[in-house]
């Protein structure tokens, strides 16, 4: 029997997705696939988390499809052999898939698929879904291509498909069975489309009203933030979805934007659709460069930085043992939770490769795994933007007392998440190795024994890897190459 196959990916959705419903207007019974590579499981950015929450939705498609008349068929193991299993016994005349923008593996996996495609006599359509354009040359003019992109009209979901006579969903694989420990979550957000809607609508009516002003805190970002990136991530939404409905909100908002009901809604959804910009706009990068998890956009200057690994450095920044009460609130809240918010990812990266000097690869890797929304577009650039790699992005090196003086002056996320200080009053809980001995007694915290002395003097640290980062940044190779890397990677609006 002759069949469309539709090979699912990080796309999780019926909504929105070309793929499928291009296949379904096709004159073929229409198959679903996804494959997870054994290969995944082993690779270094991944973690149980990841998995966990992409078979959960997984499972979510799954019904999706079933309640349109169509089936899922869960494979675990390589594509191309998967797919060469499946053409015994139907006759594959035509392949859709998605675009996806990942790392080398992703490329690579997508090349032979393509390849065994055109072995075996096999159409195969990919489809654009976001503001990333596939050989992209210069970025003059990327911005225009994006916006006609994401504000294009959105392809509705199937209200019905065919699936060949007897072609039924097959079981998910378990943690269990993949061999994986899950690895829980502290208020893991519902996975699937359904559940992705219903974080974003409250977001719209809502949560986001304070957006532009709480999104820096930890503490308020939880709420004040949209949420959306696991869902992204696992591409249960997109960007243009999103885009849709904000779009309607600020429509409503224009009408009467000083009423109170209306109230803090402008500058929220301003600032709500630059960050869907950067979005694209970071991915991107990663199209035209899929290494960006080894090689630093500009290899001159990250050569001259010469960062090296120290154990036991690593050790403390990866588990929140520095001895800096705020950042250890955060590194910890992002280990049990699988989120944080931009500002502070940005100080737990920057912390890492100027005041520790840690090499970003290694750093990159830890706090892939620990993301829930790890997108490896958006994660690398934003991994290479805080380490001071590119040679086109200003160097920022966030002081740990400076962030938690301004995201936490109460101290009450500090002591949520470091239970050593909890007892510590607002005065001592930013810099608890100035207390006396006394004070230390008093408020049950000994330094260096109940929580650690500082790693390093931080403020001294930090200067020192500013210094030597402009110091590498001057030299003509790293602007050299610089002027490359703006020509190709950089955003127009500002040169
Ligand atoms: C070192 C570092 C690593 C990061 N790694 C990731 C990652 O792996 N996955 C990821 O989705 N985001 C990453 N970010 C960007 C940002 O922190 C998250 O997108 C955001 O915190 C997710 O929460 P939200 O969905 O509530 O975001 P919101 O603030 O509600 O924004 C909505 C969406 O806009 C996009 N967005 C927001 N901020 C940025 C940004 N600075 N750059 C690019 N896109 C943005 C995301 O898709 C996000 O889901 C990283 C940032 C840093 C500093």
């Amino acid at each position: 029997m002759s069949v469309s196959v539709v090979w699912f990916k990080r796309d999780l959705r019926v909504s929105d997705h070309p793929a499928l419903v291009e296949a379904i207007k096709g004159p073929y019974p229409v198959i679903c696939i996804f494959n997870l590579e054994p290969e995944r499981l082993d690779r270094a950015d991944v973690d149980p988390i990841h998995i966990e929450w992409e078979l959960d939705c997984l499972t979510e498609l799954r019904s999706s499809l079933e309640s349109i008349g169509g089936a899922l068929q869960f494979n675990f193991g390589q594509v191309t052999e998967q797919l060469s299993l499946l053409h015994e016994t139907y006759d594959i005349k035509h392949l859709y898939s998605n675009e996806e923008t990942g790392l080398q593996w992703s490329w690579d996996r997508d090349k032979s698929v393509a390849t065994w495609c055109s072995a075996h006599d096999v159409e195969f359509t990919e489809f654009p879904t976001n503001g990333v354009i596939r050989k992209l040359g210069t970025r003059d003019h990327w911005k225009k291509h994006r916006d006609a992109r994401v504000s294009a009209e959105q392809v509705n979901a199937p209200m019905s498909m065919d699936s060949p006579k007897g072609f039924t969903s097959n079981e998910i694989h378990s943690m269990e069975r993949l061999g994986l420990k899950p690895r829980l979550l502290f208020e893991r957000p519902l996975p699937g489309e359904k559940a992705a809607l219903n974080v974003l609508y409250s977001f719209l009516d809502e949560r986001g009203r304070t957006y532009r002003k709480d999104m820096s805190s930890p503490k308020t970002g939880w709420d004040a933030c949209s949420r959306l990136s696991p869902y992204l991530a696992a591409g249960c939404i997109t960007i243009r979805q999103i885009l849709h409905h904000t779009r309607r909100k600020q429509k409503k908002v224009k009408v009467n934007p000083r009423s109170k009901e209306n109230l803090g809604w402008t500058s929220s959804l301003s600032s709500f659709q630059s960050r869907l910009a950067w979005h694209c706009h970071f991915i991107q990068r990663l199209e035209s460069e899929a290494t960006m998890d080894v090689i630093a956009l500009n290899p001159e200057l990250d050569g001259h930085l010469a960062r090296e690994m120290n154990a036991e450095r690593y050790a403390v920044w990866s588990q929140g043992k520095t001895g800096w009460p705020f950042f250890d609130a955060c590194m910890r809240s992002l280990i049990a939770t699988g989120w944080i918010n931009f500002r502070m990812r940005a100080m737990l990266q920057s912390v890492a490769s100027y005041t520790l000097w840690l090499p970003w690869t290694d750093t990159g890797l830890h706090l892939a795994r620990c993301f829930l929304d790890y997108e490896p577009g958006i994660h690398w650039s934003q991994v290479h933007m805080q380490s001071g790699v590119t040679g086109i992005n200003s160097i920022r090196a966030y002081s740990v007392l400076k962030q938690s003086t301004d995201q936490d002056p109460d101290g009450d996320f500090i002591r949520t998440w470091v239970e050593e200080l909890r007892d510590l009053p607002k005065e001592h809980i930013h810099e608890p190795w100035l207390m006396s001995d006394e004070q230390q007694k008093n408020f049950n915290c000994i330094i260096g024994e109940d929580y650690p002395s500082p790693i390093v003097d931080e403020k001294t640290a930090r200067k020192e890897g500013v210094s030597k980062s402009y110091s590498a940044k001057s030299k003509p190779e790293s602007k050299q190459r610089s002027l490359v890397v703006y020509d190709v990677h950089g955003s127009r609006k500002r040169r």
